[in-house]
């Protein structure tokens, strides 16, 4: 797929733009396309609970002991630097970028995502990428919890086939060898799970924009989210 190539032209107000949606909506893509248009950051927040999910594992703690959990948290340290559109992530000052999309990490991340004590710590950490605009923040509960008076908010989904195709498709380009099938399976139990949780499951808050890209291509939808964009400002 290709970037947007509609013409944009920048407002000097800086907006919070919140892109929420389940996994393979194609968050990430859109949300990068729209930062670099805008001149924005990008805040992946799904790589903060994959970075939990991380140290969880490195650590081998079972995330349903409190104790455990609790002195991960007050032993962890999360550094984000935003270079361009892009972000990277260290875990106690090693760089776990690249390790972040396995998707075993992803599975566990939607498990320690349920949470709450991890949610709570992971809120201020992710609200103060937001205090001087000029962000598009993507994740399950930007629109609802993280930033809710944020200008802007879209819901990106589309039939759970597709997004289990786009998923696997990544996987394969990522080297991460698991059949469409399982991929498929994989995102059903992660959209039930992060659809379930009792604090801030996945929704469209209620004043998003709700955008099905099942049919859509990323030009497409970069394109509807800039001229949106445009009207509010
Ligand atoms: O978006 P990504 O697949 O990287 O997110 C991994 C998991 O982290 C999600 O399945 C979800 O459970 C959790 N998550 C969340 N809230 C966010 C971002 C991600 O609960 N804002």
């Amino acid at each position: 797929m290709q970037t947007s190539s509609t013409r944009f032209s920048p407002s000097t107000h800086r907006l919070v733009i919140t892109i929420d949606g389940p996994a393979g909506a194609g968050k990430s893509t859109v949300a990068q396309c729209v930062a670099r248009r805008l001149g924005y950051t990008y805040l992946d927040t799904g790589a903060l609970y994959r970075a939990v999910a991380w140290n969880v594992k490195q650590a081998a703690i079972d995330i349903l002991d409190v104790n455990q959990m609790n002195s991960l948290m007050a032993s962890m340290n999360v550094h984000i630097m935003v270079q361009e559109s892009l972000m990277r992530v260290w875990v106690n000052e090693e760089d776990v970028t690249s390790q972040l999309r396995d998707p075993e990490i992803g599975t566990l991340a939607s498990s320690v995502a349920t949470i709450p004590a991890i949610r709570e710590w992971l809120l201020p950490i992710q609200q103060d990428f937001g205090r001087q605009g000029g962000i598009v923040a993507e994740g399950r509960d930007m629109g609802t919890r993280v930033f809710p008076f944020a200008e802007a908010k879209f819901f990106l989904d589309a039939d759970v086939a597709i997004r289990a195709k786009r998923r696997y498709q990544d996987n394969v380009l990522a080297g991460h060898g698991m059949e469409q099938a399982a991929v498929q399976e994989e995102i059903i139990a992660r959209d039930i799970r992060d659809r379930s949780r009792t604090i801030a499951p996945l929704y469209p808050a209620s004043d998003a924009v709700v955008i099905d890209s099942s049919v859509l291509t990323v030009d497409e939808v970069v394109a509807t989210i800039l001229e949106r964009i445009s009207a509010i400002q």
